[in-house]
């Protein structure tokens, strides 16, 4: 499915997106937040491409660990940690791999995700990123169970994540400062969850 160097591939793909899209990400943090989110993610991507010449030949797991801890130190608001914990429990999941199969993929996303779980003491339907997150692994668990190929799984993943972030509109946030605006906060898309979708189809586009 993949290997190192799709890997590090991948999260420098990532970083293009998210200063792409960094205006927009800011902006829906603005009703609900505080207008950092893209500006957060784009520093801390940002710092991950200064330091991926060093990730050349290091293993999938070593890569992941390092980045998520590059995110975790470079990113003030409350994604860094969270994406970074995410990263770096996915990077002990891949310890020592150089080449990843779907389960391995499966399996790392589980783990990621749960990392963010802990991390932000959070479910689902709170209307965070765990609402893009949670439902588009079980959308390729269930591709993947169904014998569909890896694109197709990682398709069906994108659609369900952008289903989710969609979603969160009709969520009244009870974490995160979006917790803060309460009901003023529905019919706003939650930035984090919308973050989660491009990441997840730059893995799509990249892999699939
Ligand atoms: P901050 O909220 O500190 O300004 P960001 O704006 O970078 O940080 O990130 C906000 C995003 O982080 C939210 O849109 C949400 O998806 C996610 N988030 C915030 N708190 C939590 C939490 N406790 N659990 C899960 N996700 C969270
Ligand atoms: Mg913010």
């Amino acid at each position: 499915m993949t290997d190192s160097n799709k890997v590090r591939e991948i999260l420098l793909a990532i970083g293009e997106k998210i200063q792409q899209q960094k205006d927009y990400l800011t902006e829906l943090d603005q009703p609900i937040g505080d207008s950092d989110h893209g500006i957060n993610l784009a520093r801390g991507f940002e710092a991950v491409k200064q330091k991926a010449p060093s990730m050349e030949g290091q293993d999938i797991g070593t890569i992941l660990k390092n980045a998520g801890m590059i995110l975790v130190s470079t990113v003030g608001g409350a994604s860094g940690p969270l994406y970074g914990s995410a990263l770096m429990k996915a990077g002990i999941a891949m310890a020592g791999k150089t080449e990843m199969g779907p389960e391995d993929f499966l399996h790392m996303m589980e783990v990621a995700i749960e990392a963010v779980k802990q991390r932000g003491k959070a479910i689902e339907g709170e209307a965070t990123m765990l609402d893009a997150m949670s439902p588009s692994l079980r959308a390729m668990k269930t591709a993947y169970e169904e014998g569909k190929d890896i694109s197709a799984m990682l398709a069906e993943g994108v659609r369900a994540s952008w289903a989710g972030a969609e979603h969160t509109k009709d969520l009244v946030a009870t974490k995160g400062r979006a917790s803060y605006v309460g009901e003023r906060g529905l019919g706003h898309q939650d930035p984090g969850a919308t973050s989660y979708s491009y990441m997840l189809e730059v893995v799509a586009e990249v892999i699939g």
